[in-house]
């Protein structure tokens, strides 16, 4: 504890680390201190998520929560580190990236049983800052905020921000920025690039503790687990299971990550680091908007591809793990590897039919082309991908089967493909046996209304940034965090952006 002289309704330590990365794993970070912000003010403070982590949402949320999550005060409990990771950034690998900018306060546990990081980011620069100036601006952070609720009300697993604070002092970007930092909630760091950082350096025994500190996180039950290689194999399968149904997730919603180097791919299988993300609007799978990212390397259609290729680096990072056979850790960690297709191919299958309101069972066998035939209804008539699933409700069988569909309106357009589409659709419903009032519920909760769309969000940044006015982001998160709710006060938040928007947007690394 490091907190002094505190009162005895202050006594009570605000959260309630534990921090077992600092203690098992010492060597894996850096020990640093958040540098104070010169004269904070609140951006925003997540109360939801401060109650279910069992948080004091007064006091955090208060005139003491600013001093801590600005770096003015140290947070009582907290033992901050920069941690350490490499990662293949576009494919180039670096031996030493780390966190330049962020610092790992620590972890901690929920009444409930379940620990979590808290971890800072534009807190100051670290041991591992090279030339960037370890600070973030407003835009960026609120990016932050918004895209990690959006995506947690949607139900896809993602860190999300608990703080976001101005500091009172400017950051130098193509021209000088508000600053800002935020305090992040992860199931943990550990990335792919952790276990790169300590294979590059040929360190087997730090790459054991890691897998263990791993284990001990997101797989207790493969602790007991051995001989070498299969506690390496099942860990393998459960990271590999766990990226499937996220990148399945982020492509239900139409999402484009951007960046997803091997040092932004979770353990966990959260979604980490919002800086060039972006969703689609019209269904395009070619659709890629990072300015950097010249040749589509992380397109929306890419990103299974992708997934698996860090894997690879992931397996790759382990065979020192895997027995004294080093040709037969190669084979089995390949074969190990090979399953990812049809892992992501199942985790996708299941998304994708139950935006159809289609499900597998014992009773029924969904036509699967169902999917790919809608989707490439929806490319051919560049129709939004958001609005055409959420349309799909009011065109049941025995619901308004003439009713006006918005989104649909140029599938309609297209009437012999389309009105083929729709009956085997229906048929497949019907087939279901469900009510239709049952069967229109249930696309209405899998096919949102609202998503973080791309002119939307950057209309709240910029005017958070530029303006100092915080009720366009503060009304587009109110929106964000009830996706699946008709709100005609909100009806602007579910239309698509102009197409002359979209055609020239591009995003940039949110640094
Ligand atoms: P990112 O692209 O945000 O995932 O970051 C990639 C690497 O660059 C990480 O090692 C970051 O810590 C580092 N980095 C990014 N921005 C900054 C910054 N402004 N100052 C210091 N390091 C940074
Ligand atoms: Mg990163």
């Amino acid at each position: 504890m490091t907190e002094t002289a505190a009162g005895p309704s202050e006594a009570q330590a605000p959260i309630p680390f534990d921090n077992q990365f600092a203690r098992e794993l010492p060597e894996a970070g850096v020990p640093a201190q958040a540098q104070p912000s010169p004269a904070p003010s609140w951006l925003y403070f997540n109360a939801p998520l401060a109650q279910e982590l069992g948080l004091d949402v007064e006091r955090l949320g208060g005139a003491q929560g600013l001093g801590w999550f600005s770096g003015q005060l140290a947070v009582p409990g907290s033992q901050p580190l920069a941690q350490a990771y490499a990662g293949h950034q576009f494919g180039g690998f670096s031996p030493q990236l780390g966190d330049g900018r962020a610092l790992l306060l620590g972890d901690a546990i929920t009444p409930q049983g379940r620990r979590y990081d808290l971890a800072f980011k534009g807190s100051g620069p670290t041991a591992f800052a090279r030339r960037g100036d370890g600070k973030a601006a407003v835009g960026p952070v609120l990016r932050e905020v918004l895209m990690g609720e959006a995506l947690h009300a949607l139900g896809l697993p993602t860190t999300r921000v608990l703080a976001a604070v101005r500091t009172g002092e400017s950051v130098r970007r193509e021209r000088l920025l508000p600053g800002a930092m935020l305090t992040r909630v992860a199931a943990s760091h550990l990335r792919v690039g952790t276990f790169e950082f300590f294979a590059a350096r040929q360190d087997q025994a730090m790459l054991r503790r890691v897998l263990d500190h791993a284990l001990g996180r997101h797989d207790p039950d493969l602790l007991t687990l051995g001989p070498a290689p299969d506690q390496v194999l099942a860990f393998l399968e459960r990271v590999q299971q766990r990226q499937a149904r996220l990148v399945a997730q982020w492509m239900g919603i139409g999402f484009l990550h951007g960046v997803m180097n091997t040092d932004n791919m979770t353990i966990s299988g959260e979604t980490i680091d919002f800086g060039p993300c972006a969703l689609m609007e019209a269904y395009e799978p070619e659709a890629v908007f990072s300015s950097i990212d010249q040749y589509g390397r992380y397109a929306y259609r890419a990103q299974p591809g992708i997934a698996q290729w860090n894997l690879a680096r992931l397996a790759e990072s382990l065979l020192s793990l895997m027995g004294e056979d080093a040709e037969r850790a190669i084979e089995l960690a390949s074969a190990q590897l090979q399953r990812f297709p049809a892992q992501f191919a199942e985790a996708w299958r299941e998304v994708f039919l139950a935006k159809l309101g289609l499900r597998d069972g014992p009773h029924s066998s969904p036509d699967d082309a169902l999917v790919q035939d809608f989707l490439d209804l929806l490319q051919q008539a560049r129709a939004d991908f958001t609005l055409g699933f959420h349309a799909l409700a009011d065109l049941l069988p025995a619901a308004t089967q003439e009713a006006d569909a918005p989104g649909l309106h140029p599938l309609i357009v297209d009437a012999p493909a389309w009105l083929a589409w729709r009956q085997r659709w229906h048929a497949a419903l019907i087939g279901q046996g469900d009510a239709p009032q049952q069967q229109r519920e249930r696309l209405r909760r899998t096919n949102p209304w609202i998503v973080p769309r791309n002119h939307q969000v950057e209309a709240a940044l910029s005017a958070a940034s530029d303006q100092g006015d915080l009720r366009p982001f503060e009304r587009l998160l109110a929106g964000l965090r009830q996706p699946f709710t008709h709100d005609a006060a909100l009806s602007d938040l579910a239309q698509a952006a102009p197409i002359e928007f979209t055609a020239r947007y591009q995003t940039f690394c949110g640094t």
